[in-house]
């Protein structure tokens, strides 16, 4: 129900954890993070509150690396278990993905990526956009993240890794909400602006259908046509 996602020059997961710590108030029955230290992708998950996935990563130490991605869920589709926690990967772990909200049309695309021999691991619709984007990703992230935009229908915040581009991270929403914080040596994407205010007060609002990239020093917009757009940043002047 939470997504949270950080690029930059700080280690990831205390970051994640932390931020994940302020979406706690929109309910949550499991939380998991990924995070890639440029080798691999490491995802830890698990039902539960957030002490236990601190736990689980020795409050994140276990997961070194400087970019990664978040999740706290409230189930939708699949009960709550470890399994059905987020990130979830595609068969390679080369693509990592965490979602907020409800692919609609899941079981119709579930079905035809079964055809095409994608296993699947958990009960969620969102295991469907793992091999989504792993069936149409021929090497340009921003091109996969357009054409399964044009495949599923319901709502979606997405954070997303893609192990053979390291130093990126994408985001895109529709119908569920997502903001991106612009900080000093790093980027934060985040379902709220709470969970990153400890780190920035100068935000972006994505709207839907709007697809950030994010580098450690760099933030860029698209359409789903892949246009590039400009946006503004927004001081944040109130506090938590
Ligand atoms: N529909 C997804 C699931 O059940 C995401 C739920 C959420 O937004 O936390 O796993």
């Amino acid at each position: 129900c939470g997504i949270v996602g950080y690029i930059g020059n700080e280690q990831a997961a205390p970051i994640l954890l932390d931020g994940l710590s302020k979406l706690e108030y929109r309910g949550y029955d499991s939380a998991g993070i990924a995070v890639y230290n440029g080798a691999e992708i490491a995802v830890a998950k698990s039902r539960g509150r957030l002490h236990v996935l601190s736990e689980l990563t020795q409050e994140g130490k276990s997961l070194p690396g400087t970019s990664g991605i978040g999740h706290t869920r409230w189930a939708t589709h699949g009960s709550p278990s470890d399994q059905n926690a987020h990130p979830h990967v595609n068969k390679e772990e080369s693509i990592v993905v965490v979602h907020n909200g409800i692919i609609e049309n899941y079981l119709k695309l579930k079905k035809k990526l079964e055809k095409k021999g994608y296993e699947f691991q958990s009960e969620t619709d969102t295991e469907v956009i793992a091999h989504l984007l792993d069936d149409y990703y021929k090497g340009n992230p921003l091109e996969a993240i357009t054409k399964i935009m044009h495949r599923m229908e319901g709502s979606y915040a997405l954070g997303i890794l893609f192990k053979d581009h390291p130093g990126e991270l994408y985001a895109v929403r529709k119908d569920s909400p997502l903001i991106v914080g612009r900080t000093d040596g790093g980027n934060i994407i985040a379902s709220d602006v709470p969970a990153v205010l400890k780190y920035t007060r100068d935000v972006v609002f994505i709207e839907n259908e709007e697809i950030v990239k994010m580098t450690k020093e760099e933030l860029s917009f698209f359409t789903v046509d892949e246009e590039p757009i400009e946006k503004t940043t927004t001081r944040i002047e109130w506090d938590v």
